[in-house]
């Protein structure tokens, strides 16, 4: 393939920046179309610098990459298990669902490690045709000088890095510097609505897995939020996901809170694994991994314009994430998919104006994706102002519950008013009933 044109400048007639999930969607769908794609990564091979949970979803691998199965993809364990744990002192009331729809095939997410994923995915897209340029960092953009100063190619940290392409897709991840550059957003990461996630991968024999976390066999697996005693009260929230041989065990705790509060990560980590329900599950265990990566959470509050004259903007670099149902992984997926298909059809225009590349964001708009960003418009800040929902109320479930699964030999009148006092004694059953309908709302949308 020769990229130079007439005039000695390397040019595509595609620029993806960045290899992860956004990006290498974004560069399949554009190769596959005949596009001559360069997928520029910064990290020595796709994945080195990627870290996730996590889960990932088989509805946004399909729609990028259909019959994928065949493939073989680098997956861990289908989910079958899923759900919320909630955490006391010294007790876990568990609200998972397993089975049913969770373990009819298609299954509708697996359990991944992104340092296996990620380059497998980045394959797919070199085998429609996308040129992989790894260990290169883009650094700045090249505008052209017609007045407009529409983005015209990047600026990377090699000797004469410069590459031109008409259109340029950003799927940088959450720390959007070149977002920022291009001024699409007017200010940096907000520490109140970006969560430093941390975690560890810990070795266990896929049978110690199966039996301590109830799995009938290797194609058993489970993704749980972990909620209460995990974050110190703080607005946070704890995971657990069962790969074949090990479990990935972390927390998110929001940027802001652990400045404040002076908090260590590493410390907060280590209370939760020493939490007397999780102990037990990662007894014996060996450190696999240890790694932390931010967390856009501020979702709708916090995108940028997702276009202008020559760009589009993907995957975290955008803020699409939705924290309460820990969906990332699918929303970069299908907004490079959107902005591929956006660049085809201003390649087949021969106009990549902002004007045409607009199409971007109605195609975002007529998705899940805008959809239910702004949906959740509201629910970090919900969070924020409900740090309750943190500490008094998984308290309180599992004492209620405790309470209720116990028979002391007392009129049960008598049980029901001390759990009704364990509410009241906490937060009062008017806040309590307040509190769940400021929930309702952030959820809802209201
Ligand atoms: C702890 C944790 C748990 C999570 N769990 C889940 C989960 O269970 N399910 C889920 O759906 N989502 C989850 N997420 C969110 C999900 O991981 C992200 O939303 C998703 O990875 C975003 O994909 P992306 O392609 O936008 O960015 P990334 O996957 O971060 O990829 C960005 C890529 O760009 C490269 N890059 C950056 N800057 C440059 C540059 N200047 N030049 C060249 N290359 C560059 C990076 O090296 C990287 O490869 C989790 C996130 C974390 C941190």
């Amino acid at each position: 393939m020769n990229n130079y044109d007439n005039s000695g400048k390397i040019t595509f007639d595609a620029i993806v920046i960045g290899a992860g999930l956004a990006g290498s969607a974004a560069a399949m769908i554009m190769a596959r179309e005949g596009l001559n794609v360069a997928l520029i990564e910064r990290g020595n091979k796709p994945g080195a610098k990627n870290y996730f949970g996590g889960a990932i979803y088989t509805h946004a691998i399909e729609e990028v990459l259909p019959g994928f199965m065949d493939l073989k993809p680098p997956f861990e364990r289908p989910v079958t298990e899923a759900g919320f744990w909630f955490l006391s002192k010294d007790g876990m009331m568990r609200a998972s669902v397993q089975g049913g729809k969770l373990e009819k095939e298609p299954y509708d997410a697996y359990v991944t490690l992104r340092a296996a994923f990620d380059p497998w995915w980045a394959e797919q897209a070199q085998a429609a045709g996308a040129f992989l340029i790894p260990k290169t960092t883009v650094i700045d953009f090249i505008r052209d000088d017609d007045g407009h100063g529409q983005v015209i190619g990047v600026v990377t940290d090699r000797p004469q890095g410069e590459i031109y392409a008409p259109v340029v897709i950003i799927c940088e991840g959450v720390n959007n510097l070149l977002t920022q550059k291009l001024e699409l957003i007017g200010r940096d990461l907000e520490p109140a609505h970006t969560a430093l996630a941390f975690k560890q991968v810990i070795s266990l024999s896929p049978q110690l897995v199966n039996s301590r976390f109830g799995l009938p066999d290797n194609s058993h697996g489970l993704a749980v939020s972990v909620v209460g005693d995990v974050s110190l009260g703080l607005p946070g929230m704890g995971f657990v996901y069962t790969n074949k041989g090990s479990v990935s065990v972390g927390l998110g705790v929001m940027l802001d809170v652990l400045a404040e509060y002076r908090l260590k990560p590493y410390e907060i980590l280590e209370r939760y694994l020493k939490h007397p329900a999780i102990a037990p599950l990662v007894e014996g265990g060996q450190l696999l991994e240890y790694g932390a990566h931010l967390i856009p959470e501020g979702g709708w509050r916090d995108m940028p314009d997702v276009y202008t004259g020559g760009v589009m903007v993907a995957g975290d670099a955008a803020s699409m994430v939705n924290a309460l149902h820990w969906e990332g992984t699918n929303m970069a997926m299908i907004a490079g998919k959107l902005a591929a298909e956006t660049a085809i059809e201003a390649h087949s225009r021969g106009d990549f104006s902002a004007k045409t590349l607009s199409r971007y964001e109605d195609r975002l708009r007529e998705r899940f994706i805008l959809q239910d960003l702004r949906q959740y418009r509201n629910f970090s800040k919900f969070l924020e102002q409900h740090p309750e929902f943190m500490e008094v109320y998984p308290a309180f479930l599992n004492d209620a519950l405790g309470g209720f699964f116990s028979a002391y030999g007392k009129p049960k009148r008598q049980l029901f008013q001390e759990i009704l006092g364990a509410l009241t004694d906490r937060r009062g059953i008017f806040k309590a009933a307040g509190d769940i309908v400021s929930m309702g709302r952030a959820v809802m949308g209201w």
